[in-house]
C-alpha cells in the first residue's frame, strides 16, 4: 500500500489512519452519537444532513430503499456495498471520505474478501469539516489521481459523518483529465442495507454513461459487441451462472449481457443497450430506473429451478417478442435436465433461511424444489415487484416470507420452528448454535455457488445435507459449553469480527 498524497491516505489492514481521526470536539463531535456507533445518534445525524442541504438525497434514499417493519435489519454498513463494487471494476479508483474508524472496518473487509486493490482516503479534523476545507481536500485529491493512463472513473463516496455535516460531493466536477468523478453519499442513517448501496453506485454510473451515450458514440465493450440482442442481469452472481444463463438464451437467439453491477466502465453502455433487463437480484430499484428511462423492459425473478426457470423462459420471451413456439422448445429442451438434477439431488429437513444479499427468495425457491421443508424466508432487503412472483411461489407452499427481517425475527423463526438447519447471517450463527441448530452462513456458504439452471438445481444438497448430518455435534458441543461465555455481545448477536467490519459498529 502505498499513501497517494500527503492527506490521500492508502489504508491496509494494519494502517488505520487512526492518527487522523477527526478530533472528538466540535462540529463532528455533536453529531457522533455518545458512544460513538452506529446506532446511536441516527436521528441526529439525519437532522444534521437535512439541515446541511442533503434533504434531497435522503428523501430519495426513503423513496428507493422503503424500510419497515424494521428501520434497520442488522446488517454490516451499508458502505461497504458500494465500496466492494467499486473495487471491483477495473481502472477505477474508489475514495472514502469518513471517520477513521470507518475507513478501518471497511478497508479490513474489503482485504478481507480479496480486494487486493487501494482504498483512497480523505481524513478530516472537526476544523476542516466545519470551516469547507474538507470539500477542497476533496477536490484536491481528486485532482492528483486523475490520471486517465490509469482510471476511467473515480468514485468519491461519503461515510456517516461528512453526509450528516452535508459536504457537496455534487459540486465536484463531472471529469477530471477526462476521468470521470462519480460523488455518492452512503450514510448508515439513510440506506437501509449493503445491498442497496450497491445499487446506489451502480445506478450512478448507469446514470451518467446513459448520459454519455445520449451525446454520441461511445467505447465497445472489451470484447466486442453481440449480434444477438442481450439480456442484461442485475444483481451480483456467481461466475458460473451468467454462462449458465447464456446457454439457456441461445436457443431463444439471445445472447447474455453484462451483469450489473459491471466489473468495466465501457461494459455500462452494452447493459443499458440490452433487449431486456433481467431484476435477478429484485432491489436495484435506482438501477432498473435507468434502464427504463433507457426505453429497456425489465422483468423480475430469475431461472432458478424448474418452475423458475420455466416462467423466466415465458418472460424473457415476451419481453424479447420471440416466438411462443420457440419458446417452448427451449423449455422442452431445458426443463427435463433441472428436473432430474434435482430429483438426484434432495434435500432433506427443516430449514429456515436468512440473509441479506437479495437472493434469499431465489434461493429458497430453490430448496423448496429440492424436497426440503422450508419453514421462513428472512431477508434484509424490501419488498418490490421484481421479486413478486417468487414471493407468490413461495407463500403458495406455505413458506412465510419477512422481508427487512431483523435478527429478532430470524431468531424467533429459529424458535418457533425449531429447524434441522438455520441458512444465517453472521449474527444469527451464535443465535443457532445456542438453540443448538446447525448454521451455514448465507453469504459465503450458499449464494457463493451457482443458483442457476441445470447447474444450480443440483448444487445446494450436499453442503445442507451434510450440515444437517452434523447436529449431534452441535448438541454435544452445546451440553459441554453449557452456561459459559454468555458474552453480551454474541447475545446481541454481534461478533467481534463484525463489529471490525463494521468500523464503528454498524452490523
Ligand atoms: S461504520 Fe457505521 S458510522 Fe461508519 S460509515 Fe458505516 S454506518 Fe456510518
Amino acid at each position: 500500500m502505498t499513501n497517494e498524497r500527503d492527506h490521500l491516505l492508502a489504508v491496509a489492514p494494519g494502517q488505520s489512519g487512526q492518527g487522523r481521526e477527526p478530533a472528538r470536539s466540535g462540529g463532528a463531535q455533536e453529531m457522533t452519537s455518545p458512544g460513538g456507533g452506529c446506532h446511536g445518534g441516527e436521528a441526529e445525524l439525519r437532522r444534521a444532513a437535512e439541515l446541511a442541504g442533503k434533504e434531497d438525497t435522503l428523501t430519495g434514499y426513503a423513496e428507493d430503499y422503503p424500510v419497515g417493519p424494521h428501520d434497520q435489519p442488522q446488517t454490516m454498513c451499508p458502505a461497504f456495498g458500494s465500496l466492494r463494487v467499486g473495487l471491483r471494476m477495473r481502472r477505477t479508483a474508489t475514495v472514502l471520505v469518513g471517520s477513521g474508524c470507518c475507513v478501518y472496518g471497511l478497508t479490513f473487509t474489503s482485504h478481507f474478501y480479496g480486494a487486493r486493490r487501494t482504498v483512497g482516503y480523505v481524513p478530516f479534523d472537526s476544523e476542516s469539516l466545519v470551516s469547507g476545507r474538507l470539500f477542497e481536500d476533496i477536490r484536491e485529491a481528486v485532482d492528483e489521481l486523475a490520471d486517465p493512463a490509469r482510471y476511467d472513473a473515480i468514485v468519491v463516496t461519503n461515510l456517516c459523518v461528512p453526509t450528516a455535516s452535508g459536504v457537496p460531493l455534487r459540486l465536484l466536477p463531472k471529469t477530471v483529465n477526462g476521468v470521470r468523478i462519480i460523488g455518492i453519499d452512503v450514510p448508515g442513517f439513510g440506506v437501509p442495507t449493503h445491498a442497496e448501496a450497491k445499487d446506489i453506485l451502480a445506478g450512478a454510473m448507469l446514470g451518467y454513461a446513459r448520459a454519455e451515450a445520449e451525446q454520441g458514440p461511445v467505447q465497445a465493450p472489451r470484447h466486442g459487441v453481440s449480434d444477438k440482442p442481450t439480456v442484461t442481469l442485475l444483481g451480483e452472481l456467481f461466475p458460473g451462472d451468467p454462462v449458465g444463463i447464456g446457454h439457456m438464451l441461445d436457443p431463444l437467439g439471445l445472447a447474455v449481457g453484462p451483469v450489473v453491477p459491471t466489473r468495466e466502465w465501457r461494459e455500462l453502455y452494452m447493459a443499458l443497450d440490452c433487449a431486456v433487463a433481467a431484476a435477478i437480484h429484485p432491489h436495484y430499484t435506482r438501477s432498473v430506473r435507468e434502464f427504463e428511462t433507457a426505453g429497456r423492459p425489465v422483468i423480475g425473478s430469475a431461472p432458478v429451478g424448474h418452475d423458475g426457470t420455466a416462467s423466466w423462459l415465458d418472460a424473457i420471451g415476451e419481453a424479447c417478442g420471440v416466438a411462443r413456439s420457440r419458446v417452448d422448445a427451449a423449455k422442452a429442451r431445458l426443463l427435463p435436465p433441472i428436473r432430474a438434477a434435482l430429483a438426484d439431488a434432495p434435500i432433506k429437513g427443516r430449514i429456515t433461511l436468512s440473509g441479506y444479499e437479495g437472493s434469499e427468495l431465489l434461493v429458497a425457491r430453490l430448496l423448496v424444489e429440492s424436497g426440503a421443508d422450508l419453514r421462513y424466508v428472512g431477508t434484509a432487503c424490501p419488498r418490490t415487484k421484481w421479486s413478486d412472483a417468487d414471493r407468490d411461489w413461495l407463500t403458495a407452499r406455505g413458506v412465510h416470507i419477512q422481508y427487512r427481517a431483523s435478527l429478532e425475527d430470524d431468531a424467533a423463526a429459529m424458535r418457533e420452528y425449531r429447524p434441522d438447519l438455520a441458512i444465517v447471517t453472521p449474527a444469527g450463527n451464535p443465535k443457532a448454535k445456542r438453540m443448538p441448530i446447525p448454521g451455514l452462513y448465507f453469504t459465503n456458504l450458499i449464494s457463493a455457488r451457482p443458483l442457476m439452471g441445470v447447474a444450480g438445481a443440483g448444487s445446494l444438497s450436499q453442503v445442507i445435507n451434510s450440515a444437517i448430518a452434523s447436529r449431534s455435534r452441535y448438541e454435544t458441543m452445546n451440553a459441554f459449553f453449557a452456561g459459559e461465555g454468555r458474552d453480551p455481545l454474541l447475545s446481541h448477536g454481534k461478533t467481534a469480527g463484525h463489529a471490525v467490519a463494521a468500523g464503528a459498529g454498524r452490523c
